[in-house]
């Protein structure tokens, strides 16, 4: 068998990067280990998001006397959510396997490895095994959950996000080690579906990557939900004894729980691809070194994606994706990670783009900013979400949005506006300039931007 490019792992890099390649003519094969979708689609984005707006649903029926609805009394059955999670993510995996199919690619199902540029083995589940050639490669392998031994990782007390999307009840208190954006979202959804939840964070703040005032706000709404934050929290060692986990801190405190989740990170899935004798250099964290075209240090051979260890983010993913079948077909093109949206799917939502206020302290760059809350946003008063802000940091001189800082009902909607803005170098100017529907959350990202130059009607 031979073709024109052979992609390793079909998450949302992989995938879409052989769909975009199938569709310009070139002969693509897609080998997959696991389920299509990779982590996004199987244990990543979409079965937590789904569990996600559950727990949001929940927390507005909760809520519906406010509004002048009776409800009965509401119970949870957490066994249904997964279900329901289980079969959005195989309707997912169904809908990718069809596009495969469509677009003629060879999906081959196996473990792959790089023998030589050109030359990948494939081992498959019934122990057989088949060599493949081709004139390029991508790798797309992604990510695994990152585990620490003094943290007792045992898949059944101590949990990845991997088994935390299918416990079989919710636990009564929940551990979550690591407040970054994993810990969390996930620590949002079992606060709403009636766990106790402590996160413990090594660093100052939550959310370290977020802008700064994002953070502290975000901290402060987890807080008020019940959810316990302790940051500067070193964890020594995790024992577990009879259903119960004990967090022992450097502070001598203990913290016990029913169950705990470890969110500190991801490591890149670069180890047994047989990198290293294919003379493709991998960085001190895993990561494929990758520039800005995804080309590798060796002709021939690409990564995109979780494993390049740039930005780990499914969107991301896809875009890199995009960028390296355009390269390999001839079409130069190179990544712009200027205008990349992060979004958090907590309660309420998180979402920034650009600059940040600590990155502009950091790099002694001079911005201007604007801010709007949501208690003045007649939507958001509708909505009862009256949390949060947005807020915008542009270029004094320029007068160019270089950030855009949400944290607040729809936050990871309301971002798409700041992406365009910023990968078109809008100015402040335009952005007001450009009329905003009423009654809309939106109308929040255009009073932030008046804001900026004094000018917001409502702030
Ligand atoms: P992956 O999706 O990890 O896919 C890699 C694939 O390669 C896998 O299917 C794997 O089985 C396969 N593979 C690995 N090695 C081999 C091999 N040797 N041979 C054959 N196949 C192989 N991102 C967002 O943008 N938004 C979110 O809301 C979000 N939520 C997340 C929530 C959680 C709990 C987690 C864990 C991640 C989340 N992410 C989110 C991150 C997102 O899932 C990743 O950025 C994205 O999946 C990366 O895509 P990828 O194609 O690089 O790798």
């Amino acid at each position: 068998m031979s073709y024109n490019i052979v992609i390793i792992g079909a998450g949302p890099g992989g995938y879409v990067a052989a769909v975009r390649a199938a569709r310009l003519g070139a002969k693509v094969a897609i080998i997959e280990k696991d389920e299509v979708g990779g982590t996004c689609l199987n244990r990543g984005c979409i079965p937590t998001k789904t569990l996600a707006y559950g727990a949001g649903l929940l927390n507005n029926i909760r809520r519906a006397a406010e509004f002048g609805i009776t409800t009965g009394e509401v119970a949870v059955d957490f066994s249904r959510m997964v279900e329901r999670k289980n079969k959005v993510v195989s309707q997912l995996v169904v809908g990718v396997n069809y596009l495969i199919k469509k677009n003629k690619i060879d999906l081959i199902k196996g473990t792959a490895r790089l023998q030589a540029p050109g030359k990948v083995s494939v081992a498959a589940e019934d122990g057989k095994e088949i060599v493949i050639t081709t004139d390029n490669i991508i790798i797309a392998t992604g990510t695994e959950p990152a585990l620490s031994t003094a943290l007792g990782y045992d898949g059944e007390l101590v949990l990845t996000s991997n088994e935390a999307l299918s416990i079989a009840g919710v636990p009564e208190k929940l551990l979550v080690i690591g407040g970054g954006v994993i810990g969390c979202e996930f620590a949002c959804i079992f606060n709403a579906l009636g766990s106790k939840v402590t996160v413990l964070e090594v660093m100052p703040t939550i959310l370290p990557v977020v802008d700064k005032e994002v953070a502290k706000t975000m901290q402060g709404l987890l807080k008020r939900q019940g959810i316990t934050v302790k940051t500067k929290a070193k964890i020594l060692e995790v024992k577990k004894s009879a259903g119960t986990v004990t967090a022992i801190l450097e502070s001598g405190e203990e913290i016990a729980a029913g169950r705990a989740l470890i969110s500190i990170g991801r490591s890149m899935n670069s180890r047994g691809l047989g990198l290293e004798e294919a003379g493709v250099a991998v960085g001190r964290r895993g990561e494929v070194i990758v520039n800005d075209k995804l080309e590798t240090s060796v002709p021939g051979i690409y990564a995109i994606g979780d494993v390049t260890g740039k930005v780990q983010l499914a969107h991301v993913a896809s875009a890199q994706g995009l960028v390296a079948v355009d390269n390999i077909l001839g079409r130069s093109r190179e990544m712009d990670y200027r205008a990349i949206p992060n979004c958090i799917f907590t309660h309420p939502e998180v979402a920034g783009i650009g600059l940040t206020t600590q990155e502009a302290q950091e790099k002694a760059i001079t911005v201007k900013s604007g801010k709007f809350s949501f208690a003045a946003s007649g939507k958001a008063q509708a909505m009862g979400e009256t949390s949060g802000f947005v807020k915008v940091l542009a270029d004094p001189e320029s007068d160019r949005v270089l950030g855009v800082h949400i944290v607040g009902p729809r936050a990871t909607d309301l971002i798409a506006e700041a992406a365009l803005a910023i990968r078109m170098d809008v100015t402040v100017k335009q952005l007001t300039e450009t009329i905003h529907a009423h009654p809309t959350l939106s109308e929040a990202v255009l009073e932030a931007a008046e804001a900026v130059h004094g000018m917001s009607i409502h702030a």
